[in-house]
């Protein structure tokens, strides 16, 4: 099908969906079906995630991460999105809002032009790649809609091979609050661990006195030393881990290629990278990357990103920031391409807008919602 038949379809899927009560209702805000733009229509609201634990940070304790949640309506159908933001990415609720209020996507009549309205916020200002993130995902979840489809279908991926989800569990000197965080895990097959704090092997024996699930750790950037880094690597392979995500900091480039050579468990870069063309210089250094929408700018670039990370051998993992259930089934369209999924993001918040992704015995289940299959619940 060339592309003039191809959105003569999609534009048909449309109408039959608008056609359709059952659809209507589960997709979409009915009252907004009325008005016919033929323009991409952008809007967009602060919204403030609570998390369920504290998350515990060397020199800090934070509860909420800050999240602009993005619609953008065209022809009666809405496409959602959100951009999250934990402080450490520099990016805010204040730089969001003040990023997505330049951008005029009137302007575009096609919403199937992804590259160029890429092109076109690349152009408005660089980074604020979680706002930009937030209007990919919005546009993916319209064009899906409009196909009638869902992305991983789009993309031609197998549901079937989507990877267990790990869950985090973070160290806490308090020992019921330890039990109570390790409890909630046990519904995972996988645990992920963050480290580079004081108490590395504490967590990790604290978890393998009532589990025996697999590991995953994410040092992030908290090792400097690579000799005491290869250390660690033979520490957590002999304690059931699976990989280690950026152990030395982002600018150990030669040291972390040293500690690849020499570890017993795979290194994963996740600091290191953001975007599509640190991927190959990524492969020089790590066995893989973990992919994340919030720093990749969105569902075109990470998919561009794992096709790459694949040709060139690499492991590739899709990760999250905490997120509601519509970054989070977002990123959940790509993950039958990876090897590792870490998509705990909206488990780990009181306050998700939205039914999307279901983590069923601990592996990621699509549906069959259209675009990043997602319903809003309030
Ligand atoms: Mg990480």
């Amino acid at each position: 099908m060339d592309r003039r038949n191809f959105i003569k379809a999609g534009a048909l899927g449309a109408v039959m969906t608008v056609v359709s009560p059952i659809s209507f209702s589960a997709y979409g805000n009915p009252t907004r079906r009325k008005g016919k733009s033929g323009r991409l229509n952008l809007s967009f609201d602060p919204y403030e995630l609570q998390l369920r634990h504290a998350f515990n940070l060397a020199k800090s304790q934070r509860t909420t991460t800050p999240d602009v949640q993005v619609k953008i309506e065209y022809d009666g159908l809405t496409g959602y999105g959100e951009a999250s933001m934990p402080p450490y990415l520099g990016e805010s609720i204040a730089s969001a809002t003040a990023f997505l209020s330049k951008l005029d996507l009137s302007q575009f009549t096609d919403p199937f032009a992804i590259e160029e309205i890429h092109d076109y916020m690349d152009s408005v200002a660089p980074d604020n790649c979680a706002a930009k993130a937030s209007v990919d995902i919005a546009l993916h979840d319209l064009l899906g809609k409009i196909m009638g489809q869902p992305w991983y279908k789009i993309w031609g991926l197998d549901p079937r091979k989507t990877p267990d989800t790990s869950f985090t569990v973070s160290y806490d000197a308090d020992p019921a609050e330890m039990r109570a965080k390790i409890d909630d895990a046990a519904p995972y097959k996988v645990i992920k661990v963050k480290m580079g704090l004081n108490q590395d092997k504490e967590l990790v024996e604290a978890i393998r006195r009532c589990s025996d699930s697999p590991i995953c750790v994410d040092a992030n950037q908290g090792w400097t030393d690579k000799e005491q880094a290869l250390e660690m690597c033979h520490w957590l392979n002999e304690h059931g881990c699976l990989f280690v995500e950026q152990p030395l900091p982002k600018e150990m480039y030669d040291e972390t290629a040293w500690l690849r050579e020499r570890s017993p468990l795979p290194i994963i870069a996740d600091e290191f990278l953001q975007r599509l063309p640190d991927v190959r210089r990524a492969a020089q250094a790590y066995d893989g990357i973990n992919i994340k929408l919030m720093k990749s700018t969105g569902m075109h670039e990470a998919h561009k990103m794992a096709v790459l990370a694949k040709a060139l051998g690499m492991k590739v993992m899709i990760g999250c920031m905490t997120e509601t259930s519509c970054g989070i089934s977002a990123a959940a369209q790509l993950s039958p391409m990876a090897d590792w999924a870490d998509l705990d993001g909206n488990l780990l918040i009181a306050n998700d807008r939205f039914d999307g992704v279901r983590i069923v015995d601990g592996k990621i289940m699509l549906n069959d919602r259209p675009g990043i299959g997602v319903k809003i619940l309030k």
